[in-house]
């Protein structure tokens, strides 16, 4: 064989979260696979700058919109750019870090509707026209805390297993009609939300940055930390022509970090 394409040039992609780490790999990936994008994130400037590389880089159309996918305004700015797209990627900051004990309801309704109630929300607004036209690719960013939860981190562990049950039945729903959709679980993947997690670790442990950066690595069987590009790449084979057959999927991104088999 010598070449392969992913079947996706001239599609429309909607990729939120993507001035910078996963959400702006996976919009590279898709650019690079033929896909004209929207992408949004909350601050402009980064935002813009994103989109005036990747149009460099793929020369593809890409528009760019400021807002907060978490607020029904930011999510109706964000449809009212790219409303019919064929490609859907959700993401959105997740919940700080911290113990339960101060948690209460203000705290898990910020958590659920950040990290459930909005990846819900798009999904609803956009999959009637993918369902339509008999084609359509949702890939929601959640995490391998899906599979593994991990202490400290109650608020996004719970409303990403949330997300992850509703679109497992939506995701039965609307596969007659060509739309899949999954779910990629990053582990550890090199972005400015991971070397924020290297900071706290450090505070946590009175150990150098540096140190803890190695001990992450290390603990994991590769014996590095994920290269976001890798993440990208793996978005968009699932928004392949060729992946139709693979839907209400959970895929672990995590150098093998999560010992169980399934
Ligand atoms: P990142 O490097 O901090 O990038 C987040 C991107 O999303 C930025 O472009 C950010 O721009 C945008 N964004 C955040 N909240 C938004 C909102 N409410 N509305 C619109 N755009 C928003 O983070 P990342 O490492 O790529 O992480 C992406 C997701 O994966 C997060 O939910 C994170 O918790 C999860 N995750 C990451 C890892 C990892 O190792 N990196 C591991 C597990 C889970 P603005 O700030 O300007 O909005």
């Amino acid at each position: 064989m010598a070449s392969f394409s992913l079947g996706i040039e001239g599609r429309r992609a909607l990729v939120c979260g993507a001035s910078k780490g996963l959400g702006r790999a996976c919009a590279e990936a898709l650019a690079a696979a033929g896909c004209d994008l929207v992408i949004c994130a909350r601050t402009d400037a980064p935002l813009q700058a994103a989109a005036q590389a990747i149009r460099a880089a793929s020369g593809r159309e890409v528009q760019a919109v400021a807002c907060d996918v978490t607020t029904e305004a930011g999510r109706a700015a964000l449809v009212a750019v790219g409303p019919d797209p064929d490609i859907l990627v959700t993401n959105a900051a997740g919940p700080a870090p911290g113990r339960f004990e101060d948690w209460g309801e203000a705290e898990w309704g910020a958590a659920l509707a950040a990290n459930m109630v909005a990846p819900l929300q798009l999904i609803r607004a956009l999959v009637p026209a993918m369902r339509a036209r008999g084609w359509g690719r949702i890939v929601n960013i959640t995490s391998g805390a899906v599979k593994a939860p991990l202490p400290m981190l109650g608020l996004s562990n719970g409303a990403r297993a949330g997300l992850t049950g509703a679109v497992g039945g939506i995701a039965r729903e609307v596969a007659k009609d060509g739309v899949t959709i999954n779910n990629l679980l990053p582990g550890h993947f090199a972005t400015d939300r991971l070397e924020a997690y290297y900071a706290a670790l450090a505070a946590a442990r009175g150990q150098p940055l540096e140190a803890v950066r190695a001990a992450v690595a290390a603990a994991n069987p590769t014996g590095r930390v994920g290269d976001p590009a890798e993440f990208g790449a793996l978005c968009a084979m699932l928004c392949s022509a060729h992946a139709g057959y693979v839907t209400g999927q959970n895929l672990l991104l995590d150098g093998g970090a999560f010992p169980g088999l399934f």
